[in-house]
């Protein structure tokens, strides 16, 4: 008997478990729904420890990614 291994299963159930417990978003206090790496993988950030993490939401945690600041919606008075 072979156990699968779960790595990424398990990275998935501890993110929702971390969103529960972190609802807003870092960044905008948004609804976050991703999870934002303090220190980037690429920078050998731990891609599976919670306190390498930060709520994020989507726009934020993109933003970040491509270092441009997020755009606004534009006032209408
Ligand atoms: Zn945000």
């Amino acid at each position: 008997m072979s156990t699968p291994r779960q790595r990424s299963t398990a990275y998935r159930r501890n993110r929702l478990t971390y969103l529960k417990a972190n609802p807003n978003c870092y960044y905008c206090g948004d609804i976050a729904d991703t999870v934002d790496h303090i220190i980037a993988l690429s920078h050998g950030g731990d891609e599976l420890d919670p306190k390498n993490w930060r709520p994020a939401c989507r726009t934020c945690n993109s933003a970040r990614g491509n270092r441009t600041p997020p755009t606004r919606t534009s006032r209408q008075w």
